[in-house]
């Protein structure tokens, strides 16, 4: 019987999975999907590694309410059925948001490690929580599995501490109020894939554009974050599908000054804003660029803008560039939005290929041009479950190593 790899990224109203097979040295996509809707109208979907749907299902709860506990018995029932015969799940490895200071790598889940990773709630209310919840579940679940987290924050560890702070006092940067970053597990996903697609470009000063319903740019030096744009929550950088993106905190003591509630400040910068609250239309970028209203090309000129301003700056970070790549949704997918910004990255020498544009994948900018502009797809399940994987190995050899005491927590390097 083959072994395999769950891959969990708990999120407030949804449970999305990757399952993977291990073999040899490697891991094999088998499945991905989520439980969305959890509490409100809770449907499981699933897909093989091809696209082809293998489940899609409305959850009734006979017992109340479907949250994380219930979404992944249902995930765990429906791989036993469907994989149950020929693989053995030895690990489940989660998507944490927050890492803080001291979980700069992948890491072993005790009830030790989750009680510290609790203690990160407050600096990140809105996601920290449900990831956590998810890894409950997992550990309640199936306790005879290894757990092991990964987090958005710990690629963003190498920056220096210049690009860590606020303009703040300095105990408030001990407190943890500094720009952490976020999207690590993109970004990881991009660097390693980007050396071995360019190894001597991706060894040099290379901006990555995470353009999705979050955005994020990071400036890296031979594949190492030293700047990004998400600073302490999710909300700074470039405006995003429902997010402000870099705002004046002026704003907000003027809101707060006009009677409005921490609530209400909260659903207006998260939910009301970007994309959605500039366009009045929608917060996604293919309806927008469908969209004949003149404030939902406001929008998508705004979007842009702003994106070159942060290319700008974190190039001035790098000291010039060698490589622009874009990623997620709207960077992998729309030609438009990645020609509309590298014509205003021309006095950068940017230039690409309108063909390779189109076509999308890859290198876009001729062989010869620098710097160079790639197009490469992120995987960030991918990086979770290499990292789970290499956990299990090797908390597997120290247990098996003669006079070794096996280690509580177990972190593997980058
Ligand atoms: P993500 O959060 O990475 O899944 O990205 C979601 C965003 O990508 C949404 O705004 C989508 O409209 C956008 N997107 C996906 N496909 C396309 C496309 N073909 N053209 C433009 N935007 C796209």
């Amino acid at each position: 019987m083959n072994e395999a790899i769950v891959v969990l990224n708990a999120g407030s109203s949804s449970l999305k999975f990757s399952i993977y097979e291990v073999a040899g040295l490697g891991l094999l996509p088998l499945a991905r999907g989520q439980v969305e809707g959890l509490v409100t109208s809770p449907h499981f979907k699933a897909k093989d590694q091809n696209g082809q749907s293998l489940a899609d299902d409305s959850l009734v709860s006979t017992g109340g309410r479907i949250g994380h506990p219930e979404a992944f018995a249902h995930l765990a029932d429906w791989a036993l059925k469907h994989f149950g015969e020929r693989l053995r799940t030895i690990a489940v490895g989660h998507r944490i948001v927050h890492g803080g200071t001291e979980f700069i790598g992948p890491t072993l889940i005790t009830e030790k490690v989750l009680g510290k990773l609790e203690q990160l709630v407050p600096i990140m209310p809105l996601h920290q929580p449900h990831n956590l919840a998810g890894v409950r579940a997992a550990m309640q679940l199936r306790p005879d599995l290894t757990q092991v987290a990964c987090f958005d924050t710990a690629f963003h560890r190498t920056k220096p501490k210049v690009a860590e702070r606020f303009g703040l006092p300095d105990e408030m940067f001990r407190e943890g109020v500094r720009r952490w970053g976020f999207h690590g597990l993109s970004y990881e996903s991009i660097s390693n894939q980007f050396r071995t697609l360019a190894p001597e470009i991706a060894a040099g000063r290379v901006v990555v554009a995470h353009l999705g319903n979050g955005a994020s740019l990071c400036a890296m030096k031979d594949g190492q974050s030293v700047d990004t744009t998400m600073s302490f929550s999710a909300l700074d950088g470039p405006p995003m599908g429902t997010r402000c993106g870099t705002l004046d905190p002026g704003v907000i003591l003027f809101l707060l000054r006009q009677g409005w509630k921490v609530e209400q400040i909260e659903e207006l910068l998260y939910r009301k804003s970007g994309l959605l609250g500039i366009s009045q239309v929608s917060s996604d970028m293919r309806e927008l660029q469908a969209s004949r209203e003149p404030l939902a090309a406001e929008a998508i000129e705004f979007f842009v803008y702003r994106i070159i301003r942060e290319i700008g700056s974190l190039v001035a970070v790098l000291g010039g560039l060698d490589a622009l790549v874009f990623t997620g949704g709207i960077g992998e997918n729309s030609p438009a939005i990645r020609e509309e910004v590298c014509y205003h990255l021309s006095w950068l020498g940017v230039n690409i290929d309108s063909s390779a544009n189109a076509r999308g994948t890859g290198r876009i900018s001729s062989k010869s041009q620098a710097p160079a502009v790639w197009v490469i797809p992120t995987d960030e399940e991918k990086v979770i479950a290499d990292h789970t994987l290499t956990v299990v190995r090797s908390f597997n050899e120290q247990l098996t190593a003669p006079n070794q005491v096996p280690v509580a927590s177990v972190s593997a390097s980058r």
